[in-house]
């Protein structure tokens, strides 16, 4: 007994000791692999014990959703202190949303110019009823429909923007009693956020078990699509990475670039300093785990420390604008893969919306984006549901989900920096000389 026992726990510790990026890529080429030897040899669909397992990971990414945003959202919204919320916090929110929603913007516009698909067998019934739905939405429909009318029915039904509408009130309004004049206001609304601290905890802790589940569900899942539809499918990864990293090259010259000239900072000394913190996001694929490099850069850059102290983490968990073209490209991705047919305005209005105010609810850590690109599809009525061809085409994305995070969090973390840079320049909070022009 006592031999054993080491054994059994020394493969789980080796296997959980593997980072999730390589154990997920493995999982991809196992999952592609099987399924072309299985298209080969005629074999078109799994047997159910084994599907099972692609089915259970599915479900547990749906799971989560709604959780994690009430947990994240209003965890969020009660940190920013109201002293901060004036002329700072104002500002630094404004371009932190209208460079994120630039990048949606910029992803769809890849997804239009690359129309990265894969020919995908069986449109569901479920994803062809779902078109039938976002065909007939109304733009200011959509607009007033954010505001719930039954907070409890919007959880149930999932409906995800007036989930987050309802968690961004709830946890301004905490913010607000946390510092009360009332010794008892202050006291109830502390353990209150601390409930939702603990939530959104518990969540990201669930996250990360998901991970470790990842690879077998990406493998059995991969497997389903390329043995349904052949080797075809690879070119069309290769296609959605090419449209991402394109889009983040454009992104940072167009809007960081541009930002940085309005506000007359120089770009030679603000991409040097930047350098670091840029490779770091890159490494670890965490907003948040690159903080502390991302400080000394605008530390370096003459940053008054006021300002980036509050905006910096502030900007880790809701400014995500490389977040924000993946959501673009991959949402183009999912529909034409499963719908045989691109965007349209009325959706490509909602990603916009969705995926701008969704970056304020996700923690900078590896593999959000993808859990947020699961909210912004429930978001446009294509909910990803186990044994849909949407979510075969979901597993493929999560398949190179390591490779296009490296370049989305790099990205997350340069705009950090920019927009407090440029709101350091507007309030008179930058003082080095050798960043200004
Ligand atoms: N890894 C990203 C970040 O930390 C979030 C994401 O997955 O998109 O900013």
């Amino acid at each position: 007994m006592a031999n054993n026992e080491p054994k059994k726990g020394g493969i789980l510790r080796a296997y959980l000791n593997v980072n999730v990026l390589y154990k997920i890529l493995i999982g991809l080429v196992i999952g592609a692999v099987a399924g072309i030897i299985l298209a080969a040899k005629g074999v078109t669909a799994l047997p159910a014990w084994i599907s099972m397992f692609g089915t259970i990971f599915t479900r547990l990414l749906k799971m989560i959703i709604i959780p994690i945003i009430v947990g994240s959202l209003v965890v969020g919204a009660s940190s920013v202190s109201p002293a901060n919320v004036g002329r700072v916090g104002i500002r630094v929110v404004i371009i932190y949303l209208a460079t994120s929603a630039c990048g949606v913007i910029i992803g769809l516009v890849m997804g239009n110019i690359f129309q990265p698909h894969a020919e995908l067998a069986a449109v569901t019934q479920l994803a062809a009823d779902a078109a039938g739905k976002t065909a007939s939405t109304n733009v200011w429909e959509v607009i007033y429909s954010i505001v719930p009318t039954s907070v409890l029915q919007s959880l149930v039904n999932e409906t995800v923007l007036q989930v987050i509408f309802f968690s961004l009130v709830f946890g301004l309004c905490l913010s607000f009693m946390k510092v009360s004049e009332d010794e008892r206001i202050r006291t109830i609304s502390t353990t209150m956020y601390n409930v939702f601290d603990c939530l959104a905890e518990i969540m990201m802790k669930i996250v990360a078990g998901i991970m470790q589940y990842a690879p077998i569900g990406v493998a059995v899942l991969i497997c389903e699509v390329f043995a349904k539809n052949g080797a075809k499918v690879a070119g069309a990864l290769l296609t959605v990475t090419i449209a991402c990293f394109l889009g983040y090259l454009i992104h940072i010259v167009a809007v960081y670039g541009g930002l940085l000239a309005i506000f007359r900072i120089k770009l030679g000394a603000f991409f040097k300093e930047a350098r670091t913190p840029f490779i770091t996001a890159f490494v670890t694929r965490s907003s948040n785990g690159t903080l502390p490099t991302t400080f000394a850069a605008a530390e370096n850059l003459g940053v008054d420390k006021e300002v980036y102290a509050f905006s910096l983490p502030l900007g880790a968990t809701i400014n995500m604008d490389g977040t924000a073209i993946y959501q673009g490209v991959c949402a183009f991705f999912l529909v034409m893969s499963t719908q045989g047919r691109g965007l349209t305005m009325g959706e490509m209005g909602m990603i916009v919306l969705l995926a701008t105010l969704a970056s304020i609810g996700t923690a900078g850590v590896p593999g959000a984006g993808a859990i947020m690109l699961a909210m912004v599809m429930q978001g446009i009525d294509l909910p990803i549901e186990a044994g849909t061809t949407l979510a075969g085409a979901y597993a493929m994305i999560l398949g190179i989900d390591a490779i296009l995070d490296m370049g989305r969090t790099a990205l997350n973390v340069t705009g950090d920096l920019t927009c407090t840079c440029c709101i350091a320049k507007k309030l008179g909070f930058l003082k080095a000389d050798s960043v200004l022009k």
